[in-house]
C-alpha cells in the first residue's frame, strides 16, 4: 500500500474543512486517497478534486442529517473540527456568546456523531476524531465558553469510545495548542508570543502538524487506540 492509496475507497467527513486546520486535514486525507466530504458554512476554493463541499451549520441537527443523507456512501471516517471563539472574561460574557460557542463546538460534534455513528455501525467500522484544545484541559482566561466546550468534547470522546468501541468504532481527540490560522490571527500578537514562550519546541504547530496526528488516529495503525487525547502543542502544556 502506498501513501497515496492509504484511504482509497474510504469516505471521510470533515467539519469546518474550508480553512485552517480542517482544510489541512481534508487535503491530507484526499492526498491519501479518501473521498472527503467537507461540512462547512462556506465552500473553500483550491481544494483537491477529491473534496466535496456541503453547506452545513453543524449546530443545526437538521442540516447535519440532510447532508449525511446526501452522501454517496456510508462514512467510515469523521473529524469534528468546526469551531468558533467568542472570547470574553466570565464577568462580561453574555448568554449569546456562551451559547454560540457551546452550540458549534460541542453540540455540533454531538449532532455529527449522532448522525454518523449508525452509518458506521452498519459498515462495521469507523474512526472518529474530535478536535479539542489544550485550553479544554487547563482553562484559559477569557475562554470560559470555549474551554467548557473543549473539555466537554473530551467527555463526549471518552463516552463515545466506550459506547461505540464494541461496535468497531474508535473515538479519540486531538488537543492542539496555538496554531497559526484565521482563528488565532484574530488575536493580539502578544497572545501568540506568550504561546511561543510557553512552548518547549522552537516553533508552534502548523495546521499540517495537527492534520498528521488526526490522520494517524484515523489510520489502521491506530486501530487499538481509543478514548485518548493527543496534544499537538510543541510542548506548550506538558
Ligand atoms: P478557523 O476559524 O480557521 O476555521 C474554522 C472552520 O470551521 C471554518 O471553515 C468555519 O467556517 C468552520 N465553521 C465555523 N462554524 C461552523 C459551523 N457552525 N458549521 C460548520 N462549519 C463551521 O479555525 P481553526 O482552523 O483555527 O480551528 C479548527 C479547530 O481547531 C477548531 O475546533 C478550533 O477550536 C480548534 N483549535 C484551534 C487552535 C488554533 O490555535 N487555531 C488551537 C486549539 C484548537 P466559516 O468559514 O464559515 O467561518
Amino acid at each position: 500500500m502506498t501513501r497515496a492509496s492509504e484511504f482509497a475507497g474510504r469516505l471521510a467527513v470533515v467539519t469546518g474543512g474550508g480553512r485552517g486546520i480542517g482544510k489541512a486535514i481534508a487535503q491530507g486525507l484526499a492526498q491519501r486517497g479518501a473521498q472527503v466530504h467537507v461540512f462547512d458554512r462556506e465552500a473553500a476554493t483550491d481544494m483537491s478534486p477529491r473534496c466535496t463541499h456541503h453547506k452545513v451549520d453543524v449546530s443545526r441537527l437538521e442540516d447535519v442529517e440532510n447532508a449525511m443523507r446526501s452522501l454517496p456512501a456510508k462514512p467510515t471516517l469523521l473529524v469534528n473540527n468546526a469551531g468558533i471563539t467568542r472570547d470574553r472574561s466570565l464577568l462580561k460574557m453574555d448568554a449569546d456568546e456562551w451559547h454560540a460557542v457551546i452550540s458549534v463546538n460541542l453540540t455540533g460534534a454531538f449532532n455529527m456523531i449522532r448522525a454518523a455513528a449508525p452509518l458506521m455501525i452498519a459498515e462495521g467500522s469507523g474512526r472518529i476524531v474530535n478536535i479539542s484544545s489544550i485550553n479544554g484541559l487547563r482553562g484559559k482566561f477569557g475562554q470560559g465558553n470555549y474551554a467548557a466546550a473543549k473539555a466537554g468534547l473530551i467527555g463526549l470522546t471518552k463516552t463515545a469510545a466506550r459506547e461505540l468501541g464494541p461496535k468497531g468504532i474508535t473515538v479519540n481527540a486531538v488537543a492542539p495548542g496555538m496554531v497559526t490560522t484565521d482563528m488565532t490571527l484574530a488575536l493580539p500578537e502578544e497572545f501568540r508570543q506568550r504561546a511561543l514562550d510557553e512552548a518547549v519546541l522552537a516553533e508552534l504547530p502548523a495546521p499540517e502538524d495537527v492534520a498528521e496526528a488526526v490522520i494517524f488516529l484515523l489510520s489502521d495503525g491506530a486501530r487499538r487506540i481509543t478514548g485518548q487525547v493527543l496534544k499537538v502543542d510543541s510542548g506548550q502544556y506538558i
